[in-house]
């Protein structure tokens, strides 16, 4: 089997994670959970990057230290830029910072009032206590769509979560809310505001043109971000080398995560991805956290 580690030719012994997700958000592993996996695959430096929430640091910084593995503070933001929703990952900033916590109280609350807003307008559907049974299925947190898509299962209103997204949740339907996240230099002052990097995520996954992506790139280094997500899991090798190159000419940092949602899925695993390519400069070299 290919040895898809992330290496790092100076320094072999060490393994960068720093995109991943808990019970926090829309993982299925716990903080503990993830972080035991994580350093069972020979992670040594994580990232734990929850949707829009820092709620689940603190469960891992307690697994990481037992563990061995160095927890790097992380979040995962969404904005948009130009009517598309982007992700930028927070790396290395001070979960105490005031501003900070405020924001991520802002964007809970814009995640909760997404979620009553699905429930209304699937209310025709006469499912009783839609959202407290969307909320247990998300386990108490914020519920998305497929938490919607279970409830409307396990209550009979539907036969299978393919045909809730089919009938009521899916692009056009109903459910298909969007939620409102603030604009993209907003979230980048936060990230910088707490002494963080900021880092756009996985930035071929927005399906933008060369052009487009550039403008982006731009527009999110004049708001003072500074790092690009060069690796991710189940990118070609033809994205990384352009993201390697637009990383070089505009003087970004690189910075590598699997984006672990879930274990199972053999193209994303905690800790795999392939080595950084040469010539970069990594985001963690900066850290002044995991040293
Ligand atoms: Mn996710
Ligand atoms: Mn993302
Ligand atoms: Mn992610």
């Amino acid at each position: 089997m290919l040895d898809t580690s992330s290496s790092n030719p100076e320094q072999p012994h060490l393994c960068y994670d720093l995109h991943c997700h808990s019970t926090a958000s829309d993982g299925s592993l716990s903080p503990r959970e993830l972080v035991a996996r994580a350093a069972a695959q020979g992670v040594t430096h994580l990232a734990l990057t929850d949707h829009d929430t820092i709620r689940g640091l603190s469960e891992a910084g307690e697994a990481a230290t037992q563990a061995g593995v160095t927890l790097v503070s992380g979040v995962e933001l969404s904005c948009q830029w130009r009517g598309h929703t982007i992700h930028v990952v927070g790396l290395d900033f001070d979960v105490q910072h005031a501003g900070f916590v405020a924001a991520m109280a802002t964007q809970l609350e814009n995640r909760w009032q997404r979620a009553r807003q699905i429930s209304d307008r699937l209310g025709r559907l006469r499912v009783d206590d839609l959202l407290d049974r969307a909320v247990a299925k998300a386990g108490g947190e914020v519920p998305g769509r497929p938490h919607f898509a279970q409830a409307l299962v396990d209550a009979g209103a539907v036969r299978t979560v393919a045909l809730a997204f089919k009938r009521y949740l899916g692009a056009g339907k109903p459910g298909d809310v969007k939620a409102w996240w603030p604009d993209l230099p907003v979230v980048v002052g936060w990230i910088r505001d707490a002494g963080g990097v900021a880092v756009l995520a996985h930035p071929r996954k927005y399906k933008l043109t060369a052009t487009k992506l550039r403008a982006l790139v731009e527009d999110f280094q004049r708001a003072g971000g500074r790092g690009l997500e060069v690796l991710t899991s189940g990118q070609s090798d033809a994205d990384t080398a352009f993201l390697a190159a637009l990383c070089r000419a505009q003087g970004l940092m690189a910075s590598q995560g699997s984006d672990f949602h879930t274990p199972g899925a053999a193209w994303c695993e905690l800790g795999k991805v392939p080595p950084l390519p040469s010539g970069l400069q990594p985001v963690w070299a900066d850290f002044r956290q995991a040293g």
